[in-house]
């Protein structure tokens, strides 16, 4: 008998999460000693049918990063489904929908038009578009259908473990990884990083108020801040109260305050409208004109609280009557 079969592979995506394996640095040899990688495109040169080839359930885990949006990563995931026992969303765009899924407040045309004819690098005089089928003179060119909306992973695919994190750190991955083989299995659904908010481990977590009561919201670059006090001590938003731990407090470390790209906590259905609530319940104000003024100072909140999660949110995205 082989080693243990992984595959490795990413659909819409920056490439941190393929990053985010090579980060393993000297530990990737610890992993690739225990396993066999057997798909890996964005390092590798594996072909689809070699996956195809493999028996239903031969690979014992997909690590699949970024969200879906092309019919071709639909199909890819479903196929590594069928051929893995287990399924890992890896990173949040897999996870939640991710950056990549904000793309869900324009509709599909919008999101075209913009790439392809409206940026100011676009030079596009005839106004071409991506088609699916394009004649090269007698020479058919398909190109993968592109969805109207990004799902996460689990909308598309079954879903066995989560590795959250924009990217996710080298140690969960690795962890993640030596779990499965070692036959350390969480209940199906588990969220692979800590179960307690980011504020639990903040090196800040001392000076953060029992009572956080705010004025007005401040942008990182429109106030000298103190690197060592809680950032919503200072009136920077910091979602850390509302975000799972496990990531090493990387931003906090790098004095810049949490985004939630671990995703929220267990219970909260949704990460956007949990933000919501967090940062309206710490507006100190009664009077409904000033509350307004307030909130407005909150810089593009449906980024802000949707910046990870709106594919899986219960928004989803822009309601468009004809989307599939
Ligand atoms: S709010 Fe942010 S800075 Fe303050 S303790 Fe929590 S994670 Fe740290
Ligand atoms: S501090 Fe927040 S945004 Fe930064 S890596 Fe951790 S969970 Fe993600």
């Amino acid at each position: 008998m082989g080693k243990p079969k992984i595959a490795l592979y990413w659909c819409s995506s920056c490439g941190g999460c393929e990053e985010s394996v090579v980060d393993l640095a000297e530990d990737i040899l610890t992993v690739v000693e225990a396993v066999e990688i057997v798909f890996w495109p964005v390092a590798m040169d594996f072909k689809y049918e070699d996956i195809a080839a493999i028996p239903d359930g031969g690979i014992v885990a997909s690590l699949i990063n970024g969200a879906i949006r092309m019919e071709e990563q639909a199909r890819i995931a479903k196929l590594l489904r069928q051929k893995s026992k287990y399924v890992i969303a890896h990173g949040s765009c897999a996870h939640l929908g991710g950056v990549v899924g904000l793309a869900n407040f324009y509709k599909k045309n919008a999101v075209l038009d913009r790439a392809y004819k409206e940026v100011p690098t676009i030079h596009n005089a005839q106004g071409i578009l991506p088609k699916e089928k394009t004649d090269d003179s007698g020479r058919e060119i398909e190109l993968s259908a592109f969805h109207d909306t990004v799902k996460a992973l689990d909308q598309v695919i079954d879903v066995d473990y989560y590795i959250p994190g924009c990217p996710p750190p080298p140690n969960l991955i690795k962890n993640a990884i030596m779990s499965l083989l070692e036959g350390r299995l969480p209940p199906k659904g588990t969220v692979l990083a800590e179960t307690k908010a980011l504020c639990h481990t903040c090196p800040r977590r001392e000076s953060k108020p029992d009572k956080i009561m705010i004025r007005e919201f401040k942008r990182v670059w429109e106030t000298e801040w103190d690197p060592s006090r809680c950032f919503l001590d200072q009136g920077i938003i910091c979602l850390g109260p509302v975000t799972r731990g496990g990531c090493g407090e990387r931003c906090i470390q790098a004095n810049m305050p949490c985004k939630g790209c671990f995703g929220a906590l267990e219970s909260v259905i949704d990460q956007g409208a949990k933000s919501a609530s967090f940062l309206a319940s710490i507006i100190n104000a009664e009077d409904p004109e000033e509350i307004s003024q307030i909130a407005a100072s909150i810089p593009d909140p449906a980024g802000l609280f949707y910046r990870f999660s709106l594919p899986s949110s219960i928004l989803k995205g822009k309601i468009d009557k004809e989307a599939k």
